[in-house]
């Protein structure tokens, strides 16, 4: 069934205009037509049954039908990884958003190439995974902030996951044990300068992880430690 991602507020017999480009899909790409069904979400009001009509050849309308899934919110995990590679990031943030990542934070470190990135290119990326992989909400995708800053505001209660490649640290699965909200980091290619490792050991919210003994490309890493973390402590149990 196909699934879309709505700004608007979802209610009994609302009426939801979809985007232009969303208007598309659903008429040339899927080619749906009067009086077929989609389901709309829009990380608020839980996922409602929507049926097309005011069909035209340029556009359409959805008529809210009813609830398919109360809105639920997934565990509350952010994935903190540094500015990689563009198509390596993009993978990055479409594993997070099937792994049920409720933010991507995306960091600037000592080794990062650059200090920017296309974030409205990653948000589009983060909603289309969320679609396809029938999440009620869509993770944020949060513009670059050097580490140091990062760490300076910390919230207070979340553990931070800290997966450093040095090789000393304890295995991941043997460091989730309860439920706190947490994050995870992940480093560059060129992993984490010695400065930022010593802070980071420094701190108290910090749990320093290995991801085993070979070294992982920032793009496995990421995926391997949501995946632990889900399994472990998170909704796979
Ligand atoms: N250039 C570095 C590797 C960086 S890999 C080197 O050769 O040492 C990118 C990121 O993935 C790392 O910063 C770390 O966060 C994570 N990572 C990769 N392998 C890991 C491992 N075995 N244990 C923990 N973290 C790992």
């Amino acid at each position: 069934m196909i699934r879309l991602f709505v700004p608007d507020a979802l209610g009994e017999g609302g009426l939801i205009r979809p985007t232009t480009e969303q208007a598309h899909y659903l008429l040339n790409v899927m080619r749906q037509s009067q009086g077929d069904v989609v389901l709309v979400f829009n990380g608020l009001d839980g996922e409602w049954r929507a049926t097309l009509t005011e069909v035209t050849k340029r556009g359409c309308a959805l008529r809210l039908d009813e609830v398919t899934r109360p809105q639920a919110a997934g565990p509350d995990l952010d994935l903190i990884v540094a500015l990689v590679k563009r198509a390596r990031l993009e993978t990055i943030v479409e594993k997070a958003a099937e792994l049920g990542a409720r933010r991507v934070r995306l960091a600037v470190t000592r080794f990062t190439g650059a200090d920017h990135t296309n974030v409205a290119r990653l948000q589009a990326i983060a909603t289309e995974a969320s679609e396809q992989t029938g999440r009620l909400d869509v993770p944020e995708v949060v513009a670059p902030v050097k580490l140091d800053r990062l760490l300076d505001g910390w919230e207070a209660g979340r553990r931070l996951v800290f997966c450093d490649e040095a090789g000393d640290a304890k295995p991941i699965i043997q460091a989730l044990r309860d439920e706190a909200p947490c994050a995870v980091l992940i480093g560059p290619e060129g992993g984490f300068a010695p400065e930022e490792r010593e802070r980071l050991r420094g701190l108290p919210f910090v749990v320093p992880v290995s991801l085993g003994p070979r070294i992982l490309r920032a793009d496995t890493a990421a995926i391997s430690a949501l995946t632990l973390v889900q399994a472990a402590i998170g909704d796979w149990r």
